[in-house]
């Protein structure tokens, strides 16, 4: 048997994980948030690009087979989740069955947590089963802010970009609407077949528009839907205790993985908000220009020429990208909000000065505790009655905001709870979150609700 060193793992890694096209490939988006993996998966059909939301959680055993126990527990989710995938197929097509017609999506981010490696470690166990080593892994990187070069051809890659970005804010606000209208629906039920109808719906509207240069039509379906939601609501049932959820992007968003935690606060009388998908990607692009910016200031006092000149340029392109998507966010929230009064999302510079004003934490330690820190201190003084972080049991930055977030809304008179998920039943899980929202309830009734 052929020895393998350790620099075929590295060309492995390079040759098999990264930006390679999917044309002429199935294209396999794993489900983090439920509405947005579809609108993307609509996104990429727009561009001919063959592409299907996997089944999740199904494969939970699978991807506990795999992993030692010590992984971050979005790993182990979507690790299963392709194993899966790929058994049905090979059982489905038999001899038909050609891995080499796949491709799985599993996008990255650089910085001190371990993000950066799910990609890698599903290569790992990818190539360790017969015929699965032909698989790639397309991988896009926080890095240069997920930039699609070798992803989608050149031509392409504006007019993708800013579809995809549309995708994610329309599944945001989707989302912000079913958290609007289900804690007051006129019937049991109503709100959640209503999105279900509008997620179908707009991903056809995706499939449809995004090869386009006019995307007014997939603005016109969501301006529907909003006007539909809206007659969802039961004006007679008074408004509830508001609750702003913080935490991991993938648990917090990923219904099973965090066992529908939304519901429950609704179940117990609250009326919940969840940190947007689009503050990460409006993070990754901020954080770029905050890069530039320091490289620009470093390279000015050693008077190298040339590296203040390429920092310039990053800073300009990135600052650009940013207004760009800040413009294209607030025109999609405001269009909505004429129709419905569902949340605003925060700017990132603005959730920095929080946390410098307060100096309580800082971007220079990056990773997602910045942001829920932040947004924590946000919302409790705009007045949310109630604070939950969401996260995978032993995250390492959701531990961080834990230990600051915690003692800062003690401090504050804010209701607080850290959910921690690992794939267990907590059987006091939901007693927990039960007395949180008592507490909640509390604070609304002697503080009210935000203006
Ligand atoms: S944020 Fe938490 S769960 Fe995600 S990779 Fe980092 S440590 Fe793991």
């Amino acid at each position: 048997m052929e020895k393998v060193t350790e620099l075929d793992t590295f060309r492995v890694m390079s040759e098999r994980v990264g930006r390679f096209s999917p044309q002429g490939k199935t294209f396999l988006i794993p489900e983090m948030n439920r509405i947005g993996a579809h609108l993307l998966a609509g996104v990429f059909r727009g561009f001919g690009i063959n592409s299907k939301v996997m089944e999740t959680y199904e494969g939970l055993d699978l991807g506990k087979e795999f992993t030692s126990g010590k992984e971050c527990f979005p790993c182990v989710v979507t690790l299963g989740d392709i194993l899966l995938f790929m058994k049905k197929e090979r059982e489905r097509l038999g001899d038909r069955f050609d891995p080499e017609n796949y491709m799985y999506f599993m996008p990255e981010s650089d910085g001190p947590c371990r993000f950066g490696m799910y990609n890698k470690y599903h290569r790992i166990v990818l190539d360790s089963i017969p015929g699965l080593d032909k698989v790639k892994i397309a991988s896009l990187s926080s890095e240069d802010a997920y930039s699609l070069d070798g992803l989608i051809p050149e031509e392409k890659i504006r007019d993708f970009r800013k579809t995809a970005y549309l995708s994610i804010v329309v599944g945001d606000i989707i989302d912000r609407l079913l958290w609007r209208i289900r804690p007051y629906e006129r019937e049991e039920g109503m709100a959640d077949k209503f999105i279900d109808e509008a997620m179908k719906h707009m991903t056809e509207s995706f499939s449809k528009h995004s090869s386009g240069k006019d995307l007014s039509g997939i603005l016109k379906d969501l301006v529907e839907i909003a006007r539909e939601g809206k007659e969802i609501i039961d004006p007679h049932i008074p408004k509830k205790p508001l609750i702003g959820v913080v935490g991991e992007i993938y648990v917090r968003s990923h219904l099973k993985s965090n066992q529908d935690t939304i519901r429950t606060l609704e179940k117990y009388g609250g009326e919940a908000i969840n940190a947007s998908v689009a503050e990460w990607i409006n993070y990754t692009t901020y954080e770029q220009v905050r890069l530039a910016k320091i490289a620009f200031r470093l390279n000015l006092k050693r008077f190298r020429l040339k590296e203040v000149k390429e920092a310039l340029f990053q800073y300009l392109k990135y600052n650009l990208t940013l207004f760009y998507q800040y413009i294209q966010q607030r025109k999609v929230y405001r269009t909505v909000r004429n129709y419905i009064d569902i949340e605003e999302d925060h700017k990132i510079g603005h959730l920095e000065k929080a946390l410098t004003k307060n100096n309580i934490f800082s971007f220079e330690v990056g990773t997602e505790a910045c942001l829920s820190i932040s947004a924590a201190l946000e919302h409790a003084h705009r007045g949310y009655n109630g604070i939950v972080n969401i996260f995978p049991f032993t995250c390492m930055p959701s531990n961080i905001t834990s230990s600051i977030a915690k003692p800062l809304m003690a401090k504050l008179h804010v209701p607080y709870i850290d959910v921690s998920y690992d794939g267990s039943f907590q059987p006091g899980g939901e007693a927990a979150l039960r007395t949180f929202m008592y507490q909640a309830y509390q604070h609304y009734q002697t503080q009210g609700r935000p203006k």
